[in-house]
């Protein structure tokens, strides 16, 4: 069988397309989704079912229709949940939502496409030509789909350095990527834990430790040594930034300071930005990119990517008692030490080492930048042609329509992608609020290629 579509992959990007393709096609069209995960649409972010694990952005902003916003609030409310429009929910309960909206559209079999789950991963593309996009599975069958759409989002970031000295059980207690949560029943209360980053993904595991008995001392490792701040508890009012006429980044980011100087919240203005910031990136040139990357992207992350207020507050009441610390540095090396793992590291603007000891290290670097490493699919597209990465290395290639662009630049008839593997093109594509508007585009695009449409 040929699927005129297929999605592959199983977390929030893989939802958001499937839903809007279930709206937009016609009955007499069929759609594979392919995905091992366990919980379509959890992937990465919304498969913990930790409750203090929050969402980072506000419930009135995280429905998954891009034309219906208060969908996730209306959810909330249905379910009794008291989380108000500008509150921050549990991302458990934001996993439940996404399964219940897709299964309020699966009940309508008579209006709506044909919906196949296959639980596989998409190992290697075979061919990729109009009208026919073939994939070989792990369970060893093929799937051949007019159209396909990658879902893959990116995998974790590696470990700044190789471990390969440390074996046994030591080696265990190096957790490469903690999205896995199985490693936290394995943590007794007082060891000493150390977190490698001090981004979103250290709060997450913090607080995961907290949430599973863990008193000891944490010892937080990162370059800068810079956390996110937090969303405000009142409603804060997006500020449209005045932007000069200049596509230089110095200048842009030089207004934004100009006009939280003269009075508006730095919040508002990121949040007025937001709107613009896809069409602001394309406008840059790749040099401006590489700067921004480069210098602003630390400073970026903790203004754009904040925490809910009382997830902060948790927080700032570890670091104040102790129990977290912070340093900045650059990891050297993590070598066995008797029954416990020394890490060193060059303190940052320091000279020489300092040695430390700890019973694990948690990698929280965050995700891969470029997000091909972590994909065997995607490492054989490449080799093949069939895709190109992206220059900053941010991801691969896509066209403004999320098309995939191959080797020579080409769109790949009836190939696209969703979410931050394409923030090459976008750059603002890794959240809710963005992929649901690209999902939503392709399946546009998807639709106006299939017959059968304009009579719905
Ligand atoms: C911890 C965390 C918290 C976040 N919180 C928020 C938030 O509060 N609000 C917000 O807007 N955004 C948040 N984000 C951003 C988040 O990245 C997006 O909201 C969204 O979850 C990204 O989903 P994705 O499907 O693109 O990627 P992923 O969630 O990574 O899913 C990719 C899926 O593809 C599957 N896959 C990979 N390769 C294959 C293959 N070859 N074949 C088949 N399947 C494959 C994987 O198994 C995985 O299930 C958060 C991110 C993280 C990591």
């Amino acid at each position: 069988m040929v699927y005129d579509v297929a999605v592959v992959g199983s977390g929030f990007s893989a939802i958001a397309e499937t839903v809007n393709l279930l709206r937009l096609l016609p009955p007499s069209a069929s759609i594979a989704v392919v995905g091992d995960d366990p919980g379509f649409g959890r992937g990465t972010a919304y498969r913990t079912e930790l409750h203090v694990h929050r969402l980072n952005v506000p419930a009135a902003r995280m429905s998954i229709f891009a034309d219906q916003p208060d969908d996730f609030v209306v959810w909330l409310r249905d379910q009794k949940r008291g989380v108000p429009p500008d509150g921050f929910a549990s991302r458990d309960d934001f996993g439940r939502y996404l399964r219940d909206r897709l299964a309020l559209l699966l009940r309508n079999r008579d209006t709506r496409p044909t919906l196949h789950f296959i639980k596989a991963k998409a190992t290697a593309c075979d061919q990729c030509t109009v009208g026919r996009v073939a994939f070989q599975l792990d369970n060893g069958t093929n799937l051949e789909a007019a159209n396909v759409v990658l879902c893959l989002g990116v995998g974790n970031a590696e470990l700044p350095v190789d471990p390969a000295g440390v074996k046994g059980i030591l080696r265990e207690r190096i957790v490469s990527n903690p999205w896995r949560l199985g490693w936290l029943s394995h943590v007794e209360p007082s060891q000493t834990v150390c977190i490698l980053g001090s981004g979103l993904t250290m709060v997450d595991q913090v607080l995961a430790l907290r949430a599973h008995g863990h008193r000891g001392r944490i010892h937080v490792l990162s370059r800068r040594g810079l956390a996110s701040h937090p969303h405000l508890t009142r409603k804060v009012v997006p500020v449209v930034p005045e932007l000069p006429s200049s596509r230089e980044i110095s200048m842009i980011l030089a207004a934004l300071r100009r006009q939280v100087r003269t009075g508006a919240d730095w919040r508002g203005v990121m949040d007025g930005l937001r709107p613009l910031t896809q069409g602001l990136w394309q406008e840059l040139s790749h040099a401006q990119k590489s700067r921004f990357l480069r210098h602003a992207l630390a400073w970026w992350n903790i203004h754009r990517h904040r925490l809910a207020p009382d997830v902060f507050k948790r927080l700032e009441a570890l670091l104040g008692d102790g129990t977290v610390t912070v340093r900045k540095g650059f990891l050297q090396t993590i070598e066995e030490d008797e029954r416990q793992l020394a890490f060193a590291f060059r303190p940052r603007g320091g000279v020489g080492g300092i040695r430390m000891r700890a019973d694990w290290i948690i990698n929280c670097t965050g995700m891969e930048r470029a997000g091909i490493a972590h994909s065997p699919l995607l490492r054989q597209m490449l080799e093949d042609g069939l895709i190109s990465a992206d220059k900053l290395g941010l991801g691969i290639c896509v066209s403004r329509n999320a098309q995939v662009l191959d080797r020579d630049g080409s769109t790949q008839p009836g190939l696209f992608a969703v979410g931050a593997l394409t923030a090459g093109q976008f750059w603002e594509i890794t959240a809710v609020p963005d992929i649901r508007v690209q999902a939503r585009n392709v399946a546009v695009a998807i639709s106006e290629y299939l017959p059968g449409v304009a009579d719905i």
